[in-house]
């Protein structure tokens, strides 16, 4: 029978959250923490990991921060090694880590920028699941969150790497969902629309580009960090317990349309 009041219950969980410095990672960090899970936060800048845990231990529950880079083999190794040190256990992976520091038609664009954008978005996704989420196979439970975008869905413009990194996730999640469902193990995605963060900064300001983006949100309006935790904590709990594979868009509207 089930009990709802504990369908969000994080307690005695532990997550590891990377790219959990800033922006949505930060966001859904400090969610899981609120929901009881002892949280690792990976990413390149050691202060704002600091300042997050920080802010983590203040609302009473456990953080540990490590800097770790996705594209590299070498550090994702040491942060499950880190991890599994401090805690003894892995059971929700939000692979969240991600950039686009690239808006440029295809002409434009080098290889260096396509290596890049790949090597961080999707082949960061594929070592973070090799190495943390093997690190879920004998207990035979866990959660893997792809922090994945709208642009896994439709074809943005101007956006050829970084819409393939995020299509690439997408089939990861639903490839790796078949995979290990018979190890206790659910891979979801969730889709964001335009967040307001670091990454989108530059866009959303823009006056043209802004105000066409906006256009196409039937909410009409960009999401903010509030509106991203609640996807992650759910697909985190055991209110998703029978939801594998699935790719949740959080997106004002946008893809509906
Ligand atoms: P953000 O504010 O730029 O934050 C990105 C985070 O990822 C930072 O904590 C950054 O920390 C970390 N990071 C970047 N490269 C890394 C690497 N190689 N290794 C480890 N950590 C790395 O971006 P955001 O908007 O929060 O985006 C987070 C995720 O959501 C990304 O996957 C993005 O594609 C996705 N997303 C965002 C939006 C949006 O509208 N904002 C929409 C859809 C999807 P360091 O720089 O310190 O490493």
């Amino acid at each position: 029978m089930t009990n709802h009041a504990t369908l969000f219950d994080l307690r005695g969980k532990v997550a590891v959250v990377t790219g959990g410095g800033r922006g949505i990672g930060r966001a859904i960090a400090q969610a899981l923490a609120a929901h009881g899970a002892a949280v690792a936060v990976c990413g390149r800048t050691a202060g704002t990991l600091a300042d997050v845990t920080d802010t983590i231990t203040i609302q009473g529950a456990q953080a540990l921060a490590v800097t770790a880079d996705v594209a590299s083999d070498d550090e994702i190794r040491r942060l499950r090694e880190t991890v599994l040190d401090r805690f003894g256990q892995i059971d929700i992976l939000v692979n969240n880590a991600g950039i686009d520091p690239h808006y440029a038609s295809m002409e434009h664009t080098t290889a260096a920028e396509w290596h890049q954008i790949l090597d961080v978005n999707l082949s960061g996704v594929y070592r973070c699941c090799r190495e943390l989420g093997a690190a879920m196979l004998p207990r035979r439970q866990g959660a893997i969150i792809n922090i994945s975008s709208i642009a896994g869905h439709i074809g943005l413009k101007r956006q050829v790497p970084y819409a393939a990194s995020k299509g690439g996730v997408e089939q990861l999640t639903r490839a790796l969902a078949h995979d290990w469902a018979e190890h206790g193990i659910r891979v979801n995605a969730i889709a964001y629309g335009f967040v307001q963060t670091d990454l989108t900064a530059g866009v959303v300001a823009h006056p043209h580009i802004g105000a066409k983006l906006l256009s196409r949100i039937p909410m009409g309006r960009f999401g903010n960090l509030d509106d991203v935790p609640g996807a992650a904590v759910f697909l985190a709990s055991p209110a998703a317990a029978y939801v594998t594979g699935h790719s949740l868009l959080v997106d004002g509207g946008w893809t509906a349309t």
